[in-house]
């Protein structure tokens, strides 16, 4: 497998050039070599960027806009107590005396914004999820834990059904931190299990091996309001056919609520990229390899009568998973967040907060919002970020999607998505567009595509769109205080 930069290079030497032949993907082979590259992370519309003060100011009246109907929050725990060979998120190692006092700090920075308008539970709609992310949460201690969630259902504007998630790592998950969790309001649980395999589990530096995975599930499943979802990933070195083939077997016959599936991102800098390169460890999977895990994954998951697939790489046993969250945040709708590292998005403003620890303590206790970096929304964001969310998720409707915006994007994209039809990467019924297998598999480099040629077309007559194509039509009133973009 190339790594995650090469790739991104390969993709940024042909996307926005050319017209639409330059996405027209490999007829002969759409599963294995769709296209010369592939984009792994989310798709959509860049922003033009902000930093630092000017960053500051924009965030500030930001946060007196009206929240869009549906919005999420994010709450960052940058700790790990130990770094996994492939990760490229790492920020801290974990202390306890520093993640208490960050609990404490996390739980001011809830207050900052009470009294703000986007923050107020009078105005726009409610968080119908928040994530606590990381890093590794769930290293918190039991008490900070308690204490961390609380104060965010007391400060954010909840939905009393609100998905509240914490993500985690196995072996955090003790009696002492279930407890916490779910007196403090907790009801999903997102558990990083990536592989069963104790070899590979080993080699990238994850801590527990398969018996106790089984254990802690089992745990985790006797608290009945949790849904426990777990993620898999595909293309580990080592990670031959079979193991793969083991990984899925043994997931998809967990009392567990929802599987994902991910495909691995070998970092240039990561540590794992390292090993592979000296030879210590054999190449992760090629990109036709990984799309046969894939597909394996598809066939298993998809025919077992237990399991539903609802999204390209999510399925899920029981109504207990909602997958709110991972839905909502690749929309347009505003997300709120907190903590060190935290990404966020108000209005269609993208912020990134302090990634530095040390700087966002400083921020915190002097009572300001640490934003770092904002990026403002490009004019056809919100069309362009629901298109690429639509093509993220599944099936997808750009007539539906058109008639919502005022703009015909559907037939601006019949050319391409009838080349990938004929591809073999998606099937159309009606006036829905259907991933393949190869569809879903190549599902983010789609959505990149399809926003690339779409926002090209469109900005060549940009004098025409209906202004509610600019808009962001999920955003309720408060139209005056959009004069105030800058
Ligand atoms: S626990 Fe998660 S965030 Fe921390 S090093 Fe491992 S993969 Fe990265």
């Amino acid at each position: 497998m190339i790594s995650f930069e090469a790739g991104v290079e390969a993709l940024k030497r042909f996307i926005g050039r050319g017209g639409d032949e330059a996405y027209f993907a490999n007829e002969a082979d759409s599963l294995h070599a769709a296209f010369r590259a592939k984009a792994t992370v989310h798709a959509g519309p860049i922003g033009l960027p902000m930093l630092f003060g000017a960053a500051r100011l924009k965030l500030e009246a930001l946060s007196n806009e009206t929240r869009t109907k549906e919005a999420v929050a994010y709450v960052h725990v940058p700790f790990c107590s130990t770094r996994c060979l492939y990760c490229m998120f790492y920020q801290n190692p974990f202390d306890e005396a520093a993640s208490h006092r960050y609990a404490e700090l996390l739980e001011k920075e809830f207050g900052l914004w009470a009294s703000r308008t986007v923050q107020s539970r009078e105005a726009g709609g409610e968080i119908s999820a928040l994530y606590f992310g990381g890093g590794t949460p769930s290293a918190l201690a039991p008490r900070d834990i308690e204490a961390v969630v609380t104060a965010a259902r007391r400060e954010l504007p909840l939905a009393e059904d609100c998905e509240i998630t914490l993500e985690g790592r196995v072996s955090d998950m003790t009696e002492k931190r279930l407890e916490a969790a779910a007196r403090a309001g907790v009801n999903r649980l997102s558990i990083g299990v990536q592989t069963f395999d104790g070899d590979i589990r080993r080699a990238m530096m994850r801590v527990d091996d398969r018996d106790g995975i089984l254990r802690v599930v089992e745990r985790m499943a006797r608290f009945e309001k949790f849904a426990v979802v777990i993620d898999l990933i595909y293309g580990f070195p080592m990670q031959t056919e079979a193991v793969w083939a083991e990984d899925l077997e043994t997931a998809r016959n967990l009392p567990i609520d929802g599987i994902d599936c991910y495909q691995l991102n070998v970092f240039s800098r990561s540590p794992l990229a390292k090993r592979i390169k000296t030879g210590q460890f054999p190449p992760a999977a090629t990109l036709a390899e990984a799309a046969d895990r894939f597909a394996a994954s598809d066939a298993v998951l998809s025919s077992d009568p237990r399991w539903t697939r609802i999204s390209n790489t999510h399925w899920r046993r029981t109504a207990k998973e909602r997958n709110r969250y991972n839905t909502l945040a690749k929309t347009a709708c505003d997300c709120l967040a907190f903590g060190s590292g935290a990404g966020g998005r108000i209005a269609g403003h993208s912020f990134m907060t302090e990634r530095r620890l040390k700087a966002w303590e400083e921020r915190i206790e002097a009572g300001e919002k640490p934003v770092f970096a904002l990026l403002k929304p490009t004019p056809n964001w919100h069309l362009m970020r629901t298109i690429a969310s639509s093509v993220e998720q599944g099936p997808f409707n750009l007539k539906a999607i058109g008639e919502v915006f005022g703009v015909d994007v559907d037939r601006l994209a019949t050319p391409l998505l009838g080349q990938w039809v004929r591809a073999g990467l998606l099937e159309k019924s009606g006036d829905v567009y259907v991933p393949t297998t190869a569809g879903m598999f190549w599902h983010v480099t789609l959505a990149q595509f399809l926003v690339t040629s779409l926002a090209k077309k469109l900005a060549k007559d940009a004098s025409s769109l209906p202004p509610q194509a600019f808009e962001s039509v999920c955003r309720p009133v408060e139209e005056g205080d959009r004069s105030r973009e800058s």
